[in-house]
């Protein structure tokens, strides 16, 4: 069966990622971020230059897994391209990812699409406290293997959060938004905040799959271009460009990453529907946001 119309577990993305690496070992390259609470190695591909990047980043919710699924396709769509040396288009990738490359993560949170495609036997020594954890079934669960929301655990108005979290009866562990017991708590964060310091990445787009919207904006460090590149990849996928509100304000991935660096980052929202979306909507999700892909990478 193709591995795009399949749930997605850990054992098939690192299949999909080695037939990739094999594919495409001349233009990309795979390696690891750091791991996850259950071990699990967190990949990243580089395609290009690597000392200026852009960074996309996928499944940091478990239930949102359909968007690992949208940025491999994008990879195997830019090697194609680039792998043709015929296509003048592919020539121009190329030259593009040369001056400045792309690193993608698609999945920062394996252990989580582990437990929401597989259920808690797939989260080893943690499975009890999984099972007490569930509240409904495994496939809407959220967070990672600890219970933690990892879009909740970034150092960026963690203690505004927590506050909202506390006033929505949110105090410990469960499949979503607990923000942990203190910002970058996860291993899964600290991986991804510490390969944010160790690289220069000049934009950051974080992929989830609930809204059809994009977001721009965290506080006053937010840069003035953020709006008008939003604007111009919500026009490219008819999506709304919105304002965060509610649990989802503060912590998150694209809030550190405006606050700390004060360049532009993004979520954007493929989707609508009850998560996880089905699969009967790749197609469409993926060629509704390819324009869009392809014009991050030239921006
Ligand atoms: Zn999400």
């Amino acid at each position: 069966m193709n591995f795009y119309q399949q749930d997605l577990t850990y054992k098939s993305y690192i299949q999909k990622l080695d037939d990739i690496k094999s594919k495409y070992s001349n233009i990309i390259n795979l390696f690891s971020i750091g791991k996850s609470v259950l071990d699990r190695e967190i990949y990243a591909i580089s395609i290009g230059n690597v000392s200026n990047t852009t960074l996309m980043v996928g499944a940091t919710h478990a239930q949102e897994w359909i968007t690992s699924l949208v940025l491999l396709k994008f990879i195997e769509d830019i090697c194609y391209y680039i792998n043709n040396k015929d296509c003048a288009y592919g020539t121009d990738i190329s030259k593009r990812l040369n001056n400045k490359g792309l690193i993608i993560i698609p999945m920062l949170n394996p252990d989580g699409v582990e437990i929401a495609v597989n259920g808690p036997s797939s989260a080893g020594y943690l499975k009890d406290d999984i099972i007490k954890l569930m509240k409904k079934d495994n496939r809407s669960w959220q967070a990672n293997a600890h219970g933690v929301d990892l879009n909740h655990n970034f150092n960026a108005g963690y203690d505004i959060s927590k506050k909202n979290e506390i006033l929505n009866g949110i105090t410990s562990p469960c499949p979503r938004q607990y923000g942990g017991e203190t910002y970058h708590s996860e291993p899964e964060v600290m991986s991804l905040v510490n390969f944010c310091q160790n690289n220069f990445i000049s934009m950051a787009f974080s992929f989830h799959s609930q809204g059809e919207e994009i977001f721009y904006e965290y506080g006053d460090k937010t840069p003035l271009v953020s709006k008008y590149i939003a604007n111009i990849l919500a026009n490219m996928c008819f999506y709304e460009v919105s304002k965060q509100k509610g649990l989802a304000s503060h912590a998150g991935f694209k809030d550190w990453f405006i606050e700390t660096y004060e360049r532009p980052a993004f979520t954007i929202e493929i989707g609508k529907g009850e998560n996880p979306l089905p699969l009967i909507q790749l197609d469409d999700i993926y060629y509704r946001l390819r324009k869009a892909l392809f014009t991050i990478i030239s921006l």
